[in-house]
This record gives C-alpha cells, sequence and structure tokens, in this order.
C-alpha cells in the first residue's frame, strides 16, 4: 500500500466547454478518514471523484499525496480503488477471477495472489459464490464483487461513485454496514459520492456539501445536521421547512422575525440586520404538536395531510395565515384536527435569504 498521510486537493477546477462544474475544490483528507461527496444532481460530486481519481484532466489546481504532487499521474499509478454504481464486472469470468484479476494483470506471485483473493472474498462475505459468474448473482453481491476487487489491492484510497444506487432500499441498508464495518476494519481512506443525504450522514467521519461546483460545508454529519452553513444546505439536509422572513430584531444570536404574519424567535445564522430579508429553517420534527407551551413559537394550525412513516406520522398543516407546515409527529392525527404546534427557538434557524454560496 502506497500509505500516506494526507491527501490534499488544492483549488482543484474542472470546465466542460464554457461550464464550470467544479470551482476550487480545497479539501484535506486524513488518511483512514471516510469523507463523504454529498449534493443535488449536477452539483459537480462525479466530477470531483473523476479529477482524484485521474479520470478527468483539472482545468485549473493540484492534488498532492503529502508532498508528492499526484494529479499529474495516470490512474493505474495513482493506486487508487475505484466503485461504481454500475460494478464492471467481467461477465464470463468467476467471481474469485473477477476478483483476482487485477493482481493477475500486475503479475504478483501465484501465492500471493490466492491469499490476497481468499482475504478479500472472506471480507466481502462471498466464500459461498466464489466459483458463480456475476450473472448467477444478485445485485448486492455483485456489488460486493466489485468492492472486493477494489480493496483487494489493498489501495491507498477508495473512491466510490453512488455505489448503492442500483440496490432496494433494504439491500441499501445492508450494504451501507458493509461498507463501514470494511472501512473500520481495513483503515481505509474513503471518498465516496451520493446524493443521499442520509447515507452520507450515516457512513461519513467528514461531509463535503455541493452546489453548482462550489463547496457549501464541511463538516462532521452531527455540525451538518444542526448546523448547515446556509440555507441551502439545510434544504439538503432535511429542513423541510423553508419560510421567508423578515428580521425585526436581533439580540447576540437571538433573533426576531416576521413570516407570514407570525412572530418567531430562532437562532441567527450568520451575518443578520434588522430589515433584511431572511429565510427560516426547520426540520418536521422539531415541530411539536401540542407541545408544552413554554417555549417562544407556537401556532395554530390545521392539519390537511397525513401519511404513516412507520411509527411516526409525516403531515402537512397549515396555519391561519396560510403558512404551510411540514411536521412530523407520533401523536395520533387527522386531517381537518385543529392543533397547536411549538418549535424551539433554538431550532429554528434564521439565514440570511441571500446566503446561497455561504462560508465554510
Ligand atoms: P449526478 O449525481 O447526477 O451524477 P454530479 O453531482 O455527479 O451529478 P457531475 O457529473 O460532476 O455532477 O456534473 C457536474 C456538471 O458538469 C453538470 O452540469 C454536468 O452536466 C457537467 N458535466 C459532467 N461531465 C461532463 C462532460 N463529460 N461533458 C460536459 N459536461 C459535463
Amino acid at each position: 500500500m502506497s500509505a500516506f498521510s494526507q491527501l490534499r486537493l488544492d483549488g482543484v477546477s474542472r470546465r466542460f466547454g464554457g461550464q464550470d462544474a467544479l470551482t476550487e475544490l480545497d479539501l484535506t483528507i486524513e488518511a483512514g478518514e471516510f469523507i463523504a461527496l454529498l449534493g443535488p444532481s449536477g452539483c459537480g460530486k462525479s466530477t470531483a471523484l473523476n479529477c482524484l481519481a485521474g479520470l478527468l484532466p483539472l482545468t485549473r489546481g493540484s492534488i498532492w499525496q503529502d508532498e508528492r504532487r499526484i494529479d499529474t499521474l495516470p490512474p493505474e499509478r495513482r493506486g487508487f480503488g475505484m466503485v461504481f454504481q454500475s460494478y464492471a464486472l467481467f461477465p464470463h469470468l468467476t467471481v474469485r477471477a473477477n476478483i483476482a484479476f487485477g493482481l493477475r494483470m500486475r503479475r504478483l506471485p501465484k501465492e500471493e495472489i490466492r491469499r490476497r483473493t481468499e482475504e478479500a472474498v472472506r471480507l466481502v462475505r462471498l466464500e459461498a459464490h466464489v466459483d458463480k459468474l456475476p450473472g448467477q448473482l444478485s445485485g448486492g453481491q455483485q456489488q460486493r464483487v466489485a468492492i472486493a476487487r477494489a480493496v483487494v489491492f489493498e489501495p491507498s484510497l477508495v473512491l466510490m461513485d453512488e455505489p448503492l444506487s442500483n440496490l432496494d432500499a433494504k439491500l441499501r441498508l445492508e450494504m451501507r454496514t458493509e461498507i463501514r464495518r470494511l472501512h473500520q476494519s481495513l483503515g481505509l481512506t474513503t471518498v465516496y459520492v451520493t446524493h443521499d443525504q442520509e447515507e452520507a450522514l450515516s457512513l461519513a467521519d467528514r461531509l463535503v456539501v455541493l452546489r453548482e461546483g462550489r463547496v457549501q460545508q464541511i463538516g462532521s454529519p452531527r455540525e451538518m445536521h444542526t448546523r448547515p452553513a446556509n440555507w441551502h444546505v439545510a434544504d439538503f439536509m432535511g429542513y423541510r421547512n423553508l419560510w421567508r422572513a423578515r428580521v425585526e430584531q436581533l439580540d447576540g444570536a437571538r433573533v426576531t422575525v416576521e413570516s407570514s404574519g407570525h412572530r418567531l424567535l430562532g437562532e441567527a445564522m450568520g451575518d443578520l440586520r434588522a430589515g433584511v430579508d431572511a429565510v427560516v429553517a426547520v426540520r418536521p420534527e422539531d415541530i411539536r404538536v401540542d407541545g408544552p407551551g413554554e417555549t417562544g413559537n407556537s401556532m395554530s394550525a390545521t392539519i390537511e395531510v397525513v401519511e404513516y412513516q412507520g411509527r411516526e406520522l409525516a403531515a402537512e398543516a397549515r396555519t391561519e395565515s396560510g403558512q404551510l407546515l411540514h411536521l412530523r409527529t407520533e401523536q395520533r392525527i387527522a386531517p381537518g384536527d385543529q392543533v397547536e404546534v411549538a418549535i424551539d427557538p433554538q431550532r429554528l434557524l434564521v439565514y440570511l435569504a441571500d446566503a446561497a454560496q455561504g462560508g465554510e
């Protein structure tokens, strides 16, 4: 393994025609970290991954493995493992031969090929299937072969581009745990592309959220979840309630806003002043139905739509002034019910309305 202690992307940019697909990506990855690149379709995730892999030349910037510049090296000289959405297995080769293929190409000694292949097979729990052809495997098993093939080299870095998106929901959850387990047991440094925020939150040590090719925020799952840098990141992190508002008053980090006729108390996220346009962001689970009245934000609303989601209900409600609320609750509610909702001011985040390209 060509080990490194840090991998550094320095101003990595890529243009296609006249269009910026990725702009000035700065990111330092520590050995052993699991990084998720996250963002909506077209935000530049795959472009970033392909630049790292060496499949795409950079338009600007550089990539460093410790003191060694690597962005000028072809993919095969970077020594990274890769797993894609399409498994790209050789259909005429058995599972074992697929996994061993790269080692054979590198002309490793026979005994070492055998040892490493068996180890990789064990890691992804395919012992019972080594003599089958890919066509005889389920999607999840095929993806395991692809993962084994990527880690059999003991690469210094593994790049994964939406590896689970072809699998059904149950398998996706199983494979998620599997990938996390592999990462932990091998101490692999991993960069993982996904548009699924839950997947990213559950897998990664740090998340990089991209939007229109620019980094919006880099942080731990917890930071991303509780302190999104701007309302676009909040939107992406599941803050389904995004309301236009106007700032009335500031008191340190506490801010009072007016939104659709409601006066709300919240946390000021960033540089706000009285009179500016703002966006209020609240997660559905932070709108409490018939919650204790002691918090600053209570509103009356009528339940309009209810949807069962396991133990919880997801519901839409409308306040008297017409504000639509997305909420989740374990309370038994039904369309037509009049409810009092409450929002803890610490869970009501207020952003500058035009803070589209917020800081990190
Ligand atoms: P998805 O989740 O849909 O794969 P993504 O976040 O990975 O999206 P990229 O594939 O990196 O996004 O694409 C970023 C932008 O660059 C998009 O606007 C895309 O249309 C453009 N782009 C990507 N590859 C090419 C290419 N080979 N030629 C021209 N434009 C491209």
